[in-house]
């Protein structure tokens, strides 16, 4: 149980009860954020627990896969873990409270002379206004070295992390990949971020700045290393080697080899089903829209054209469906 402390707001004195862990409290009265540490007491390092296990892989994989309309089921019996390496990639998370105060010119417009719809003379001014931007916000940055999109923008979860200790990674048989730049740059980008955003808002904002005063505060600078499984799989025994990344914490897939072929047959496959139904219908309602041939004269076999292109739109509708099924209730199954 988490024992309460109580601190007092920084800017209206009111009486707060945080968590003696809490590194910020933000007042409810005037939505101050007092800092109960220094943001150099907050630099310390987590990881995130393990909770999926090299030997949950295949299930995990598996049931990803069959989502993948064409992938048979079989699969579950024929896929193959190759490779899988535990990596323990860095992530620095920072908050930061920005407070830009401002007064400039604004674009303002004059409109006279009206008519229907319009008017005939527009003239623009500029007219002074003032205002203030206050943001709260938490940056996540990835200071990892590799390429793959899905580190740079995976949002992650900070629920069950724990101090980090290089035993609890060694005892995993993981790695820990380095971090590219450390807190301190880490928590200047977070800044540089912030303040980025709120001056693009002022300038969308006015046209002419005329003074503005800015306070940026880093109120919490974390490292969260967060642990992935690389791993390399195979379809059946012989297959090509597919490549996976699965989130060790939360058992998401980042990263999910598909053959080229069984795309090139789901697309195929969607194509004949669009076309079957637009074939059908329009020889059903109108033939005459495809074939230059008047009603009344119609062949026998134009009849049957419609309810055949019909019927073969209903047999793939009832094919996509058990699809969507299997999909939908695969954690059942598995
Ligand atoms: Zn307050």
């Amino acid at each position: 149980m988490t024992t309460l402390i109580d601190v007092k707001c920084e800017q209206c004195g009111a009486d707060l009860r945080v968590s003696e862990n809490a590194t910020i409290a933000k007042c409810p009265y005037c939505n101050y954020f007092t800092q109960l540490k220094e943001v150099k007491e907050t630099e310390e390092r987590y990881l995130l627990t393990v909770n999926h296990q090299i030997e949950d892989l295949e299930k995990l994989l598996v049931g990803d896969l069959l989502k993948v309309p064409t992938v048979p089921s079989s699969i579950r019996n024929s896929i193959q873990i190759i490779n899988a390496k535990l990596v323990y990639e860095p992530y620095f998370v920072s908050t930061v409270h920005g407070n830009m105060k401002w007064r400039g010119e604004g674009r303002s417009a004059n409109y006279s002379f009206s008519y229907e719809g319009g008017y005939r003379n527009i003239s623009f001014y500029l007219k002074p206004e003032a205002g203030v931007f206050d943001d709260f916000q938490i940056f996540v940055q990835y200071a990892g070295n590799r390429r793959e999109d899905v580190f740079q923008n995976y949002l992650l979860s900070t629920e069950g992390k724990e101090f980090f200790a290089e035993s609890t990674v060694s005892s995993r048989g993981g790695e820990i990949e380095k971090e590219a730049f450390d807190f301190s740059q880490a928590g200047e980008r977070s800044v540089g971020f912030l303040r980025n955003k709120q001056l693009n808002l002022l300038n969308q904002e006015i046209q002419k700045v005329q003074d503005k005063e800015e306070k940026y505060r880093l109120l919490n600078n974390e490292l969260i290393y967060v642990p992935f499984w690389i791993v390399d799989f195979a379809y059946k025994k012989g297959a090509k080697t597919k490549k996976a990344i699965v989130d060790a914490s939360s058992g998401d897939t980042l990263i999910l080899e598909i053959p080229k072929g069984r795309l090139f047959i789901m697309t195929l496959f969607f194509s004949v089903f669009i076309y079957s139904m637009l074939i059908g219908l329009t020889f059903l309602f109108d033939p005459t829209l495809l074939i230059d041939i008047s009603n009344d004269k119609l062949p026998l076999g134009v009849r049957f054209t419609g309810p055949i292109f019909l019927i073969i739109f209903v047999g793939l509708l009832i094919q996509t469906m058990t699809y969507l099924l299997r999909s939908t209730f695969k954690e059942r199954r598995l």
